[in-house]
């Protein structure tokens, strides 16, 4: 059974507490032991119980890719590497954006690469009056149908 974390609200009692449940229970809140007053649900996920186990069976770590190894990261995809790599793409968009002193950037795909250019102010007009014309269009076909 998952466990659920809650957290009392009440000044001077802040308890955090879990308590396992069916995920078909209402997890929303629960009441506090310490105050009795009604203490909602932190939302972190399923916590686990990490202290359990023995050196045989050891607790799960916490760590999701280290307690149930995925073939991502069996073959090296792991979360870290993919982590670095929306980082280092991040770096190159804040390059961009800094160049052209504008948040809107273009994004050009390739089979082997994802570059980034900063939009300039004649491509955002044009941008704008593409979108607003396809929103037209949108909405001329509701109507035609007869659905607002
Ligand atoms: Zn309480």
């Amino acid at each position: 059974m998952p466990k659920y974390v809650f957290e009392c609200q009440t000044d001077g009692c802040n308890l955090k507490f879990e308590r396992s449940m069916k995920m078909s229970d209402d997890h929303r809140s629960h009441v506090c032991p310490s105050c009795k007053e009604v203490a909602p649900g932190v939302i972190e996920g399923f916590a686990f119980d990490f202290k359990s186990g023995s050196a045989a069976t050891p607790g799960n770590t916490g760590v999701h890719k280290d307690d149930y190894p995925t073939a991502d990261h069996a073959v090296g995809k792991d979360a870290d590497k993919r982590w670095s790599y929306y980082q280092a793409r991040e770096q190159v968009k804040t390059a961009a954006r800094t160049q052209g002193d504008t948040p809107a950037l273009i994004r050009r795909t390739g089979t082997d690469y994802v570059e980034y250019e900063p939009m300039t102010d004649v491509g955002r007009d044009a941008r704008r009056k593409l979108t607003k014309k396809a929103l037209g269009r949108v909405q001329a076909a509701k109507e035609s149908r007869g659905t607002r």
